[in-house]
């Protein structure tokens, strides 16, 4: 049980790698606050040992606050909720760029700052407290094509995170960052979905990807869980790729 008697925060938790975590967390005896705006995909949750779930909009700053101010201070935080503008520059409109960074950067900004004082709290006690933040392989690691808006701000998630890793580094908050690779989950088959030919659409997704094929969520949740354990308690600011060997 490398989470027993830690308390995790996991935003985006109704589906895909979010509710993986929220699981996979729960199972290694985490007591997880499971958020998300899909009620439906939240009830899904209700019923799992250890899990709580609560309506949380990333974007919202107010919730943002009255959140912190409701869950008891934090041993864990996965800044999970992200989203991908399609498209090159030329089809960024300021709408599309606004939204991007609002739900893709400035929420984690927002989060952190109204979590990490009790994070601190907890870590004078417990000697430790983690932050882990989504990024992505396409972030200043790499470059796809369609993918400037996305790349740009999960560019900025690895500065976020390395900002916070820097600060608070002497008292104990450790903060990192996950680089998936193309993962299948349920926004990634929407995408697939939108092209002319999916099937072709999806092969060549896997195609991308070295190791031959796409992502589970269950590639992931091993390495979240070690970001968010004391496992990991030498390891800090680091932007820490599970990418089926696509930046080798
Ligand atoms: P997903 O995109 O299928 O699900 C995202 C969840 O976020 C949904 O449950 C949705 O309701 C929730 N959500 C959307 N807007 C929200 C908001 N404003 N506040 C709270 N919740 C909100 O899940 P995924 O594909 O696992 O993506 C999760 C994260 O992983 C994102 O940050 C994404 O950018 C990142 N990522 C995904 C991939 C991939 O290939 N799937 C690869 C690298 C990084």
């Amino acid at each position: 049980m490398r989470l027993k008697d830690k308390t995790i925060l996991i935003t985006a938790a109704g589906q895909g790698m979010g509710r993986a975590a929220a699981i996979a967390c729960a199972a290694e005896g985490a007591k997880v606050f499971a958020t998300d705006v899909n009620r439906d995909a939240l009830a899904s949750l209700d019923g799992i040992t250890g899990i709580e779930t609560r309506y949380f909009d990333v974007t919202d700053a107010a919730a943002t606050l009255a959140l912190a101010e409701e869950l008891p201070d934090l041993d864990g935080l996965f800044n999970c909720a992200g989203m991908v503008h399609n498209g090159t520059i030329l089809d960024i409109s300021d709408a599309d760029w606004d939204l991007s960074v609002s739900v893709n950067i400035t929420s984690m900004v927002r989060i952190s700052r109204a979590f990490i004082p009790g994070m601190l709290r907890r870590a004078e006690i417990t000697g430790t407290a983690s932050i882990l933040n989504m990024s992505s392989m396409a972030s200043s690691i790499k470059g796809f094509p369609m993918r400037t808006a996305y790349g740009t701000t999960k560019a900025a998630v690895l500065g976020l995170t390395k900002g916070i890793a820097a600060d608070f580094v002497g008292q104990g908050l450790r903060c990192n960052a996950l680089c998936p690779g193309t993962v299948d989950t349920p926004s990634l088959r929407g995408r697939i979905d939108a092209f002319d030919d999916p099937v072709q659409a999806e092969k060549d997704f896997a195609a991308r990807q070295p190791i031959g094929r796409l992502a589970t969520v269950n590639d992931m949740t091993p390495t979240i869980i070690h970001l968010l354990s004391d496992g990991s308690s030498y390891v800090t600011g680091q932007a820490v790729l599970v990418d089926g060997g696509v930046t080798i």
